[in-house]
């Protein structure tokens, strides 16, 4: 996007005051009530960013605390009637913070760690040792991408995909060069080695490029097909791109006759009732909504919905770096959505992304919420097994 389309975007605000109001904002200061805290605000602080570079907003705190402190969740684009894409002017604003060296420090650890390690967490243990037989499957069509955090932080995820991938008879691969997807690094506005580090992932999938590759992160999908397009032009031909749930849709006849299974799961395994978390970037950002509950639905699994639910989600809190850099902010998003569960009378979150399950469970431990956190293929798995 260059300036002129960003300028183009930001003068599509009517100023109609839904942003500020209407919706629940993760970035949103509760005590201060500034404008420059709201979705609307942000916008003008990216808008004198590049209008008005004598007034030095590159160099505000202020400026990056506003900026960084969005979690890209784009509930505000939802409920923008103008549609000003605003997650997108705030990574454009983000990305002219980073060129002037004013960013939240944190972030420089991550950045650092996806370029010497290929993930954000700095783990030395190499991709290659998990899976080998998986990375060497290299004439299979289909390929899993579990992603950083089900390798290093919420392995159960990848686990049991990996088992039901086996159970629908499915071949897969895991790639060889797999590295961090990177989603996280445009969204705290350091594109500056995206192609560098992801050359050798693209390398692999042009040399054989797979049927199908199928994501458990609702980010890495949001990489692969819009990230890569929009910042490095790759686009992966005719290879199918599907959420776990977009790709179990056709397929649920064939985890054989359940009905009796859920009874024991839900009476002894499972503490019940259920209660589905719309993941942003999978609800809204990919519009996949309906799956989950089509094959939750199918399977005669009864669960709870959030008052605001679908592409209406409400955010956990934690994406775009708001994690890392601001912890204490995070941390009263996802509280706000554990009372919210608690009040519905929820007793286990059932959600499809690594990211929001992480942080759930770290905040419920931390507050001693009674309320477990799953992961939605983990659920199957436990299902099929009782
Ligand atoms: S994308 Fe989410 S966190 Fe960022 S300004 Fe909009 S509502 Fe707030
Ligand atoms: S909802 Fe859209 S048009 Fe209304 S104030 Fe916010 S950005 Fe402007």
């Amino acid at each position: 996007m260059n300036e002129e389309d960003i300028m183009g975007i930001v003068w599509k605000c009517s100023l109609c005051g839904f942003c500020p109001k209407d919706l629940e904002c993760p970035a949103f200061d509760d005590d201060g009530r500034w404008e420059s805290s709201y979705a609307r605000g942000k916008l003008s602080i990216v808008h004198g960013m590049i209008k008005n570079p004598h007034l030095r907003f590159q160099n505000s705190e202020l400026a990056k605390e506003r900026l960084f402190s969005c979690t890209g969740c784009a509930h505000c684009y939802y409920i923008c009637p103008s549609g000003v894409n605003i997650p997108e002017i705030i990574y454009t604003g983000k990305k002219l913070l980073v060129e002037a060296d004013n960013y939240p420090k944190p972030h420089l650890k991550i950045v650092e760690n996806i370029k010497k390690y290929g993930n954000p967490f700095g783990e030395k243990a190499s991709r290659a040792q998990e899976w080998e037989d998986l990375r060497n499957n290299v004439d299979t069509e289909t390929v899993y991408f579990p992603g950083c955090m089900a390798i290093y932080r919420t392995p159960e995820i990848a686990l049991n995909s990996i088992k039901l991938f086996k159970i629908l008879g499915e071949e897969i691969r895991v790639l060889k060069d797999e590295t961090c997807c990177s989603g996280i690094l445009y969204r705290i506005g350091h594109t500056e080695a995206l192609a560098e580090i992801l050359k050798p992932m693209f390398d692999e999938l042009h040399k054989k490029p797979p049927k199908q590759i199928i994501f458990t992160c609702p980010g890495c999908l949001t990489s692969f097909k819009e990230i890569f397009k929009s910042e490095l032009g790759e686009k992966f031909g005719t290879t199918k791109l599907l959420h776990f749930t977009q790709y179990l849709l056709d397929k649920i006849s064939k985890l054989g006759k359940i009905e009796q299974k859920v009874k024991t799961l839900l009476s002894d395994k499972i503490k019940s009732p259920i209660i589905w978390h719309d993941p942003c970037h999978l609800a809204r950002g990919l519009e996949i909504y309906e799956e989950p509950r089509t094959i939750l639905n199918a399977l005669n699994i009864p669960y709870l919905e959030f008052k605001q639910n679908r592409k209406d989600t409400n955010c956990c809190g934690s994406g775009s770096g708001v994690r890392s850099a601001f912890p204490e902010l995070a941390e009263i998003t996802t509280l706000k959505r554990l009372k919210e569960i608690e009040e519905l009378g929820g007793r286990t979150l059932l959600t499809s992304c690594p990211f929001c399950e992480f942080q759930f469970r770290e905040v419920a431990s931390k507050h001693s919420f009674a309320i477990d956190i799953l992961d939605f293929n983990v659920l199957l798995m436990k299902l099929l097994q009782s």
